[in-house]
């Protein structure tokens, strides 16, 4: 049953990355994914099958890790739920299909994974809006050092364990280069979505690079460049909310004067300012 738990993981990450290109790339060419998409459902239990079908159809999310808290709980990231402590062991094992008995959605067992540290604000502070609710100057890099995808990735990575946002900025790495490899998320126009999801706790968090030379960052196009790379980091509970941030940002970024405007940045602060305003109206 392993195998078709993580047959399961892959398979719900084409179909996010589906809504991705939907999102951020209107008009795209689906075909290589849905045929992906309908060869892994195939090859599928039909029993699995149908419960994966049937839970992917009332949200983006039909399978979700189950993590252990600072307390010892064990709890599903999907709905934040307590799962009773016999569960533990059979989610580990994965011999059969376990669902969290709140939400329903199937679980499998994750330890290790990066985690966002990022500290609420006290109540004093100003309730943020726009694109400030994601993202701070620290997080903005006007001219990224790296020179190839690994290296832009964990240059971003890196950028936000060093402000205090997650804690191992290597794993996230690891876990954004193995999104790219199903499908680039870059849009086109030299602007791409490198991004880890289910990342446990925190808020959804963003940092953006630019690379004035470009970057062969998309496996699948090696002549063309990227500059603009926004990395982000997402829990479980904001991954449909992920899906309209992506189509915002990619819309706004789509206009080559957005672009040029956030290229002609050299400060972390302008280009933070820039960002702001650009997505200001899209974002409110
Ligand atoms: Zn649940």
């Amino acid at each position: 049953m392993k195998a078709i738990i993580n047959q399961l993981v892959q398979l719900q990450e084409l179909h996010l990355s589906r809504r991705e290109q939907e999102a951020g790339t209107p008009g795209a060419d689906l075909k290589q994914l849905d045929d992906s998409i309908a060869e892994m459902m195939a090859n599928l239990p039909p029993e699995v099958e149908t419960q994966f079908s049937r839970l992917l159809q009332k949200n983006p999310l039909a399978i979700v890790p189950a993590v252990e808290g600072t307390d010892k709980s064990y709890i599903c990231t999907g709905c934040g739920m307590k799962l009773p402590i016999s569960l533990k062991p059979q989610v580990v094992a994965a011999g059969r299909i376990c669902t969290c008995p709140s939400c329903a959605r199937i679980l499998f067992h994750s330890e290790g994974g990066a985690r966002n540290t990022r500290k609420r604000g006290g109540h004093r502070t100003a309730p943020k809006v726009g694109i400030e609710r994601f993202s701070v100057e620290e997080l903005m890099i006007p001219a990224l050092k790296a020179t190839d995808r690994k290296g832009v990735v964990l240059e971003l990575a890196s950028r936000m364990r060093d402000a205090g946002f997650v804690d191992n900025a290597e794993k996230l790495a690891e876990d954004a280069l193995s999104r790219e490899a199903i499908v680039s998320t870059s849009v086109g126009n030299g602007v791409a979505f490198p991004h880890v999801r289910c990342v446990e706790g925190g808020a959804l968090t963003l940092a953006l690079g630019l690379s004035p030379e470009g970057i062969a960052f998309d496996a699948a196009h090696p002549a063309e460049k990227t500059n603009i790379f926004f990395f982000m980091v997402i829990p479980t509970a904001a991954s449909a909310f992920y899906l309209k941030l992506l189509a915002g940002l990619s819309g706004i970024f789509q206009e080559e004067a957005a672009r040029r405007k956030i290229l002609d940045c050299t400060t972390p602060a302008a280009l933070w300012k820039t960002l702001v305003a650009l997505t200001k109206k899209a974002l409110a």
